[in-house]
Formats: structure tokens, sequence, C-alpha cells
């Protein structure tokens, strides 16, 4: 076919031309940016528990554990407490990297879900009971739910949100955990009562380093990686991940995972 208006034609190819030009412009300057704030959101996330432990160091040097032994124990421990901030922060750091780089290799295996999140309520008890947080898991009967997936991985997925509404449940606060059976997949909910995720925030939980409350986000510890960590693991299985939440009232993260 010969074109009736061969400057036209050079004119679109141009046009074009730049307008993919500009798209990749675009998506490399939106990867600085991303890239630049991941950086300064590492710096700043190590920052302040270095300062910390720095400053209950200096006050310790400076006569504390002279003039207030009791004193001085507290600020050892409150040091000891940041420095566990900082090698979970490191630990999360190293796991983001290896599943964003795709080191990191789904090993999937038919297995029994039931016993491991009995295994999982089990292991995060102690922490449940300190913070007057029950865990509940309710299994109409006791009977095998088989999935196909990698069982260390959606060990780490479950601690996390178990974790989380530990962390941000009320005092005195219930945890239900959930397997719904659907046609090919099992649906896992976690459910908390405690003070919710606000509207506008619920899309952004997953993203790395993004805290809904940050104030209280720090004081109850973690990295600000757990949910980034989630959504790729489950990603990773070619699986879905959703939250919903009312403000005062709680919030349900669930995921889904392969029948076997
Ligand atoms: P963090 O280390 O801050 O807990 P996460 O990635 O696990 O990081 O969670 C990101 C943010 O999502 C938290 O800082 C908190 O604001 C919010 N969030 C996560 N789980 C819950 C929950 N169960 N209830 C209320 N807010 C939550």
């Amino acid at each position: 076919h010969k074109s009736e208006d061969p400057i036209g034609d050079a004119e679109k190819e141009v046009r074009d031309w730049a307008k993919q030009k500009t798209t990749e412009i675009n998506q490399l300057k939106a990867q600085e940016k991303f890239r630049k704030e991941f950086l300064s959101n590492i710096s700043h996330e190590f920052k302040t528990p270095l300062f910390a432990i720095q400053g209950y160091i200096e006050t310790l040097q400076d006569g504390m554990l002279e003039e207030n032994p009791t004193m001085a124990v507290n600020f050892l421990n409150k040091a000891s407490r940041n420095l566990d901030r900082l090698s979970y922060l490191i630990h999360d750091l190293d796991e983001i990297a290896k599943l964003e780089s795709g080191e990191v290799i789904i090993k999937k295996e038919k297995f029994d879900l039931n016993p491991l999140i009995k295994e999982t309520i089990d292991d995060l008890d102690y922490k449940a009971k300190e913070n007057n947080i029950t865990l509940n898991y309710n299994t109409k009967g006791n009977y095998p739910i088989f999935v196909r997936a990698d069982r260390k991985k959606i060990q780490q997925v479950l601690i996390n949100f178990i974790d989380n509404s530990i962390k941000y449940g009320k005092k005195g606060g219930e945890t239900h955990i959930k397997v719904l059976p659907l046609i090919d997949q099992v649906l896992i909910e976690i459910t908390d009562n405690g003070h919710g995720i606000e509207e506008k925030n619920l899309s952004r939980v997953f993203e790395r380093f993004f805290r809904a409350d940050k104030s209280r986000s720090r004081e109850v510890g973690g990295s600000g990686l757990g949910l980034a960590i989630v959504k790729h693991i489950i990603e990773a299985h070619q699986q879905n991940v959703h939250v919903r939440s009312t403000e005062g009232i709680g919030t349900t993260f669930s995921f889904t995972l392969e029948k076997a």
C-alpha cells in the first residue's frame, strides 16, 4: 500500500518517536525518584534506632551507671530493643532485595495448612499474651487442608499478618484466623478488632516503608517492610492478597492459596 501523504506519514513517525521517548524518560525519572525515596527511607529507618542507642550509651558513659543503676539497666534494655529493631530491619531489607531481584525461588510442595497455622499461633502466643490479645483459630472439625505452596514462605506470611494483628490490635482484643475453602483455592483470613486503617491509606499498606500511623508504628517496632514482603511472596505464588478495614472496628487481611 502506497501512502498518499508521505510528508504527513513522516511527521506522524516523528511524533510517535517523540512520544515514545517522552514515555521512556518519564519512566526513568519515576525509577530515579523511587530509588532516591527508597534510599532516604532506609537511612531514616536506620538513623532512628542508631541515634537512640548512641544516646543511651552516652548517658551511661556520663555516669548513670554509678549514679542510678536501676535507670542504667532500663537504658541498657532500651538500647537492646533498638538493636533488635536494627537487626529486623536488616533481615527484612535482605529479604525484600532477594524477592525483588527474583533471587528467591518459591519451592511449592503439598502440605497441610492446619498444623502450620497452629504452629504459628503457638510461636506468637507469648507475644499475644504480653499484649493481652487472644489468638483464635476456628477449624470446624480437624480435617486436613492440603495446599500447594512454599511452606516456609507461607509461614512468614502468617507470622507477619498475625504479628501485625497483635501490634495494632487493642488491649484485650482478639484475632480470628479462618480458612475458607473455595473451588480451586483456599482463602485465609486474619481479622483483628484493633483501631483499623483509614480508607485513604488502605491501598498503600503494602508499599515498602508505608506506615499509616507513623508514631504508633514506630512505637510498636517493625521495619515497615512486613506487608511489602507478604505481597511479594503471595504474588510469586500467583495468588491474591487483600485488605479491608473499618476505623475503630478492625482489619481483615486475606490471601488465597492453591488447593492441592
Ligand atoms: P510495620 O513494620 O510498620 O508494622 P508493615 O508493612 O507490616 O510494617 O505494615 C505497614 C503499616 O500498615 C503499619 O505501619 C500499620 O500502619 C498498618 N497496619 C498493618 N497491619 C495492621 C493492622 N492489623 N491494623 C492496623 N494497621 C495495620
